[in-house]
């Protein structure tokens, strides 16, 4: 996985010599686009505000510079904390920054809900310079005093757009209150919603700004496929583009838990070995779905949106949205998690007839019609996006005896 653009090492940068040790041995070589760029500007000690999306190595563009700062300051608890939205993407980070910790003899400790409070109460106990932690459970442990933060340096959002669609601002405002005014804010989103917008401009002082890749755009390395189905064909296409195009790892997502459980375990009875995660199961269950999906004891991951944001998971070769996602902005987050750090991935999207007018939604903010696969007895698309000022695409149909997915 070798980045493709102008050539600027980790070493240029000012960074702690024994974080490029890991980055090495983690055959890291080349700074991403958001790197390049994040990481001299968050080791100015300034506030930055960073338009990047899913994929593109962003926790590496706040963890190397911030702990190298942590690392170069005042020793003390609690100097950095992350607030992220979910369990998943908590536990994700907190590994990626507890590689650089050991060898910077920093501590890092993840906060978040859905497991007891004990152990993580005895950890806090223990000490500890970095919180990466889910506002709702970070927020209960302010409240019972298990924690306090008069030494913090570095705050960082990750994933803010998606922590303020989950209703979370009332309890991040809450937690800025209770840290010191003079600090070091970062945050990092896909999007900058007006509400995100006036978040960071209370915030944030005088902060740099910097978008890595196109705003809101799915990275080039992603292909996109519509494919037209009815819904009650949904089951049978599933299954055939399993079988027929030899996928290996591939992320399934539904609207709905219901609808999650029901095709995992028609999946799970068709010999497909299969996980399911969704916001009803315990978090022990949602680990080990997601452990067993990255260590390829899982061939099919199916999800609700719960498993969509921010979750790194190595290596899929394909998204499948079973249901079509709401709205672009979720698509989006859907499809980033193929295609990760630069390398190619099959984005395919199930839409029946009544799905018409979410693709619509979707295209238009894509700004272009994602490519139609149609085979024998496909409904026909009868919505299509016309990008101003062009003829309409022609919808593909009848390919009949060929892969659908199959490159061009
Ligand atoms: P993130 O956007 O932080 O979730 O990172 C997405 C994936 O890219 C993770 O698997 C990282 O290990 C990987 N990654 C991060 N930075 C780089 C880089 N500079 N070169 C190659 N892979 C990277």
């Amino acid at each position: 996985m070798t980045p493709s653009h102008p050539a600027k090492h980790f070493k240029d940068f000012d960074l702690d010599p024994r974080c490029l040790k890991v980055l090495r041995a983690s055959k890291i070589t080349e700074p991403t686009p958001i790197q390049q760029e994040a990481i001299p500007a968050v080791l100015t000690g300034r506030d930055l505000i960073a338009t990047a999306q899913t994929g593109t190595g962003k926790t590496l563009a706040f963890a190397l510079p911030g702990l190298t700062l942590l690392s170069r300051s005042r020793p003390g608890f609690n100097r950095m904390l992350v607030l992220l939205p979910t369990r998943e993407l908590c536990v994700q980070v907190a590994t990626v920054m507890t590689a650089y910790c050991k060898v910077l003899n920093l501590r890092c400790v993840p906060i978040y809900g859905g497991v007891g409070m004990h152990n993580q109460v005895q950890r806090l106990k223990k000490g500890c310079e970095v919180i990466v932690a889910t506002p709702g459970r970070l927020l209960d442990h302010l409240t019972r005093k298990n924690i306090e933060f008069r030494n913090l340096q570095i705050l960082i959002f990750d994933e803010a757009d998606r922590m303020l669609d989950m209703g979370f601002l009332p309890d991040i405002r809450r937690i800025v209150k209770a840290l010191p005014a003079k600090r070091q804010n970062l945050m990092f989103s896909a999007t900058f919603a007006p509400a995100l917008e006036r978040l960071a401009r209370d915030m944030t002082r005088n902060p740099g700004r910097i978008t890595a890749g196109a705003i809101s755009k799915p990275v080039d390395t992603v292909r996109q496929l519509v494919i037209p189905v009815r819904e009650n064909d949904k089951p049978t296409m599933l299954v055939r583009l399993l079988k027929e195009e030899n996928i290996d790892s591939c992320l399934i997502f539904l609207r709905t838990i219901r609808r999650t459980e029901k095709v995992g375990r028609a999946l799970k009875g068709g010999r497909f070995k299969t996980a399911v995660i969704h916001g009803d199961l315990p978090q022990s269950q949602r680990q080990r779905a997601l452990d067993g999906f990255r260590d390829g004891k899982y061939q099919v991951l199916v999800a609700t949106d719960v498993a969509a944001r921010g979750l790194d998971v190595d290596d899929v070769s394909h998204v499948i949205n079973y249901d079509i996602p709401e709205n672009a902005d979720d698509y989006l987050h859907r499809i980033g998690r193929t295609a990760r750090a630069e390398q190619e991935g099959d984005a395919l999207t199930l839409v029946s007839p009544s799905d018409h007018a979410a693709l619509a939604t979707i295209e238009e903010a894509l700004g272009y019609n994602i490519e139609r696969r149609t085979y024998d007895g496909a409904p026909k698309i009868l919505t299509l996006y016309r990008p101003p000022g062009t003829a309409a695409p022609q919808v593909q149909r009848k390919r009949r005896g060929r892969s659908l997915l199959r490159r061009r």
